[in-house]
């Protein structure tokens, strides 16, 4: 090769066998070197030594068995490769080898093997001349053949300088190309409904000047899927609207030369339109006692919302049409709001399907792309269609209060026309471009508040509220649904894990602080998979040949004592457990798996020093304890106020402020030098902790008046008190909402008193029963009674304390 008669290689060489493909003169490869012949080879002709010595090695093709690690010399094969060393890396990872990059210069021939040990060294001649050497070995040096005429042709083609020529020599390699890439398609053949990326790569078959019987077959093919599309089709049950746009299709992709991107949108849009369940439902079999057990069997508590599906359920079985309002879902996250829409799908014998929104902010992601557009695809309802297969599933739209806007148009007024039974059996998808029915599907909304819906949304719906969990009520959750299911999820049974309720209590109060479940949920995932661990390693140990038994003494480990007690997995790091015995979650298994508590209750803690009250928010993630905060200092009457706060609640603290300035004389409240006026040379912080939280809302009033109460007068409040209300200039306590998700925090806070508005006395009837005995309510119609029942042993006049429980 030319390369070759440049080059003057040794007449002696030092002889690297490889295994690794064959390295051919003009090429370069990389080859690892692990044999003991070869490494010494590198070692003392590439590594060692001075530049003086050539870098020239000989490379030749080891046809024996890699395998055999015999120590002689295989035959060697005649005709090598003269290669210039041009990288060497070492490494002693996974056992010592080195990596060689090496370029092939020329190819040689050995004429005598001058010594074989420690590596092989041959007198060799080199071989210039490459077509003369190919006509002589032709038949073995098939590859060698195949690159001579590579070569070959790719100089004829630099040769050729007219348009035309190059033309007719191109073409035959060509086509020998492309004969070889369909070969490759035959192996791979993909699965039918496969098809659709098979389209996408096809080579050009419109280069049929040059026929083939193989283009041939690949044209037939080619015709028969688009044959088979057609009846596919004429057989599908679509709208006679939608056969008509689809036999237009298929009469354009029929004329359509592959090759063209349009080919394969044009045939992804016809096969989504036979796929779609037009006229496949499945047999709704609704049985409302059946349902009542279900819901029951899949859901503790909530008594009301479970009553309220079915109430939904037998109206819906009575009339026979979906035709009003859809249901809406609201409340905390983890309260089991996803997993009711599951149940209904199930008690219906039903496709589910959920469909994410929040985030949503482009009407395109419901109502599809035009199909003009580059990537263009149907929207979010065609597409839950598509999965389902059938055309009446329930839709479970996921989080609609999380619906954004954007300038891609109003997703939440494409979602009015899906839900609109007026509308939506007509829906019309911009991809399909047809109308769809989606009377028969079932909707059924979440969302975590009802403030962020957009209001035409909120009109079609009926809002249930899902209000959070009692820590009881959690338990029960955890023991009944929770830990049978993550049992089942980490392939344990109860025979290996121990949960006792007072762990779960552990984990609810101490490692969550939420209003659903989720968090616990995933808590109890993470013991499992800790224990899963462990008895798997038990297993793994129980196999293994007792260590006592191996002669290590008598203080082995593993000696567990006859005692049936089932054993902390804190005490069992190193034990082998025998089968039979579960391990015991207890509290430093609990710390052990999941880290120190994350919410130890320091409440009394926090209450220890003047200025600090424990007021109740509500969030859409439930009910919260808050503690306000107050301090004073020197200054000019000041008022700052931090912790990312609303309007509506720095009115309450300037309210609270001028409430306490005309009553403190009444309640000898002073400033530091002693005087009733409060704000003289005194400036007010007051901080609402949890800062990065916006907060807003008139309900914390009592609690900043109660705060700052204790600032000025020195005493503590009662750190078992917790209080909800707004207040007037006048002292009065005003009702406020969210009354059962706020009681709810202060109970799994541990708290027992809560003071709350006298007009929200009606509310503590949806508390449950066992929650209202574990608190006291004191009902407050202004503030002298919140302040009296705040501090201990009153502030003014004595309390009205009601026992509700007694009554209720
Ligand atoms: P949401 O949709 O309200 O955020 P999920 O339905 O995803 O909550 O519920 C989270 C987990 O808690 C699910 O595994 C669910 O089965 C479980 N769960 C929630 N509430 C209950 C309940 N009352 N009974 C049984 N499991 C529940």
């Amino acid at each position: 090769m030319a390369a070759g008669s440049a080059i003057q290689i040794p007449s002696r060489l030092p002889l690297l066998l490889t295994h690794e493909g064959v390295l051919l003169p003009g090429s370069t490869m990389r080859t690892s070197v692990d044999s003991p012949r070869n490494m010494q080879l590198v070692r003392s002709r590439l590594l060692k030594g001075t530049s003086l010595r050539s870098t020239i090695i000989g490379v030749i093709p080891n046809t024996s068995d890699p395998t055999s690690d015999c120590d002689d010399l295989p035959s060697l094969h005649r005709i090598g490769t003269a290669a210039l060393a041009v990288q060497v890396v070492g490494s002693n990872w996974p056992k010592p080898h080195y990596t060689l990059l090496v370029t092939g210069l020329c190819r040689f021939q050995i004429l005598q093997l001058l010594k074989e040990k420690p590596y092989p060294v041959a007198e060799v001649e080199q071989l210039d001349r490459l077509e003369q050497f190919t006509n002589q070995h032709k038949s073995e040096e098939e590859l060698g053949e195949l690159s001579e005429q590579f070569y070959k042709y790719a100089v004829q083609i630099l040769d050729a300088v007219r348009l035309e020529e190059r033309f007719k020599m191109t073409i035959p390699l060509l086509v020998r190309q492309i004969e070889g890439l369909k070969l490759l398609q035959k192996t791979r053949k993909p699965k039918q409904d496969d098809d659709k990326r098979v389209v996408a790569i096809r080579p050009n078959r419109r280069i049929n000047h040059v026929p083939s019987t193989t283009e041939d077959d690949e044209e037939e093919e080619d015709h028969d899927d688009v044959v088979m599309l057609e009846k596919k089709i004429r057989t599908s049950s679509m709208s006679e609207q939608a056969l008509k746009v689809c036999l237009k299709e298929i009469k354009r992709l029929k004329k359509m030369p592959q090759s063209m991107p349009e080919y394969a949108l044009t045939r992804n849009y016809l096969e989504l339109m036979v796929e779609l369940p037009w006229n496949k439902s499945t047999k709704d079999r609704l049985e409302i006692r059946a349902a009542r057990i279900l819901l029951d069997n899949d859901h503790y508590a909530m008594e009301k919302l479970k009553k309220r599906v079915l109430e939904y359920l037998a109206v819906r079985q009575l009339k026979n049409n979906l035709k009003g309002p859809i249901l809406c879902f609201v409340g905390p996250p983890g309260v089991g709001k996803t997993s009711v829409g599951r149940s209904i799908a199930k008690t219906l014998g039903r496709e589910f399907h959920r469909i994410a929104l929040g985030g949503v902010c482009d009407q395109s992601d419901i109502r599809g792309h035009r199909r003009t557009y580059v990537g263009s695809m149907p929207g979010r309802i065609i597409n839950g269609l598509k999965t389902v297969g059938v055309n009446n599933p329930v839709f479970l739209l996921d989080e609609v209060d999380k619906l954004g806007k954007s300038l891609q148009g109003d997703p939440a007024a494409a979602l009015l026309e899906v839900l609109d039974p007026e509308q939506n059996h007509s829906f019309t998808d911009h991809y399909l471009n047809v109308a769809f029915d989606l009377s028969q599907v079932l909707f059924i909304a979440t969302a975590n508040t009802t403030a962020t819906i957009p209001p035409a949304l909120l009109d079609r719906m009926e809002i249930i509220q899902v209000p959070g969990y009692t820590q009881e009520e959690k338990i029960e959750i955890a023991h009944r649904h929770l830990i049978p299911k993550q049992l089942e999820q980490h392939g344990l049974t109860p025979q290996q894990i121990q949960i006792p309720q007072v762990t779960t209590l552990d984990i609810i109060t101490r490692y969550t602080r939420e209003a659903g479940v989720r968090s616990l949920d995933r808590k109890l995932g993470a013991i499992c998979r800790a224990v899963a661990v462990k008895v798997a390693e038990g297993q793994h140990k129980e196999t293994k040949p007792d260590r006592a038994e191996m002669g290590e003494g008598e203080d082995c480990k593993e000696h567990v004592t006859e005692d049936a007690k089932p054993e902390s997995i804190s005490d069992t790091a190193d034990l082998a457990l025998p089968p039979e015995m579960p391990i015991l979650i207890d509290f430093h298994a609990l710390k052990d798996i999941l880290g120190p508590p994350m919410y130890e209750m320091e409440v009394s803690e926090r209450l220890s020093q003047p200025g600090v009250a424990i007021g109740l928010a509500w969030t859409p993630l439930g009910g919260e304890i808050m503690f306000v905060e107050a301090s004073r200092m020197d200054g000019e009457g000041q008022l700052t106020l931090t912790g990312q706060l609303g309007d509506v609640m720095k009115e309450s603290a300037h309210l609270a402020i001028s409430w306490l300035r005309s009553n403190a004389k009444r309640y000898q409240l002073t400033n530091a030098s002693g005087s009733f006026d409060l704000l003289d040379n005194t400036d007010i912080h007051l901080h609402f902790p949890a800062g990065a939280v916006t907060k807003d809302g008139p309900s914390a009033g009592v609690t900043i008046v109660t705060c700052l109460a204790s600032l000025f007068s020195g005493r503590l409040v009662c750190s078992d008190v917790a209080m909800t209300g707004e207040i007037t200039l006048r002292g009065l306590v005003l009702p406020v909402g969210g009354i059962k998700d706020k009681v709810l925090a202060a109970h799994r806070a541990g708290l027992k008193r809560i003071i709350i508005p006298r007009r929200n006395e009606k509310d503590l009837e949806e508390i449950a029963v066992h929650v209202r005995q574990d608190l006291t309510f004191v009902m407050a119609s202004c503030l002298d009674e919140v302040l009296n029942a705040a501090f201990d042993g009153g502030f003014a006049v004595k309390p009205r304390v009601e026992r509700l429980n007694s009554k209720l």
